[in-house]
């Protein structure tokens, strides 16, 4: 067991390091990295998932890579058409309703994204909760007009409820992101009528298995993105994107390029817009230069002792 800590090149969550825990078992690596806010309650379903990874592995695939998508964070115009030109993608996320940022410079940014992309590329948008349902409804609206058409709007508002009043009000599909953090959360999202897209991450949903059983329930069309994981971690994430019975959207899991290193020389960084779906993760050998600090790997091990206190015994 190795714990890594590796800075972001731009501030995320309000964190500029990633950390998390590495753990090999009999089938494999996996990497348990829930964020410093997160409960010990919360963290099961992250260490859940890592040990799948380790002492399970995955079902068998049914495609074996993955269209990603680029994404474009809170940076000018100019600075998100170059970034999107170089990426190989044609799907961008674009990040939206930023406090520091106007709803003009917001459209200014989703242009530059489409005049990059061209007509037969994908924009989407995710405001990450920020807006109430009459901003979200006017916003959807004008970046909907900039873009030239948007391919959808992840989680514009809080709650389900909210969701579902835009959803009724806007001609643009919606996808739920942050309403999907336990297994149980996609079924009341569907069943409210809330998004047409479900996103979904696999650590906070308990691994490849749970996932693939909460995408089945909930009956969406599905877009699997990342925690901002190392190698290891993305590498549960495109098992899952390569066992969907059907997979219709760019998955946001070309997120390799938000960290300034990796843990696997084998980094699954996307080429030509695609990732291929391993059979397992990578091994971690260029883990020595990311080691994390002593008092950092000894608070690591003792949150997983807390958190495996909560897993169900088998
Ligand atoms: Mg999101």
């Amino acid at each position: 067991m190795d714990v890594y800590a590796i800075p972001l090149r731009t501030r995320f969550r309000g964190i500029t390091v990633r950390e998390g825990l590495l753990i090999r078992g009999d089938a494999g690596w996996g990497e348990f990295c829930p964020f410093s806010d997160y409960s010990d309650a919360e963290s099961a379903p992250w260490l859940a998932s890592a040990l799948e990874a380790s002492e399970h592995g995955w079902p068998s695939p049914v495609r074996e890579s993955v269209e990603v998508n680029a994404t474009v964070p809170v940076v000018s115009a100019e600075k998100a058409y170059e970034l999107v030109s170089a990426s190989g993608c044609r799907t961008a996320k674009v990040k939206v309703a930023d406090p520091r940022v106007s709803l003009a410079e917001d459209c200014d940014r989703v242009e530059a994204v489409r005049a990059a992309l061209g007509p037969r590329g994908a924009v989407r948008i995710d405001a990450n909760m920020a807006w109430d349902v009459d901003t979200a409804v006017k916003a959807i609206g004008e970046l909907d007009r900039a873009a030239g058409g948007l391919e959808y709007a992840e989680q514009p508002c809080p709650s389900i409820e909210e969701l579902a009043d835009v959803r009724r009000r806007v001609g643009v599909r919606i996808a739920a992101d942050e309403s999907i953090r336990r297994a149980e959360d996609p079924l009341k999202v569907a069943v409210a009528g809330a998004a047409d897209i479900a996103v979904l991450k696999v650590a906070p949903l308990g691994g490849v298995r749970r996932a693939l059983e909460v995408a089945e329930a909930c009956g969406l069309p599905c877009v699997v993105s990342s925690a901002v994981e190392t190698s290891v971690g993305l590498a549960a994430g495109l098992a899952l994107a390569g066992a969907l019975p059907t997979l219709d959207f760019a998955c946001g899991l070309g997120t390799m390029s938000l960290l300034t290193g990796d843990v696997c020389g084998a980094s699954l960084s996307p080429v030509d817009g695609r990732l291929p779906v391993p059979l397992q993760a990578p091994a971690p050998d260029l883990f020595a230069a990311h080691a994390a600090a002593p008092d950092v790997r000894a608070a690591w091990e003792a949150r997983l002792t807390r958190v495996r206190a909560h897993l169900p015994t088998l």
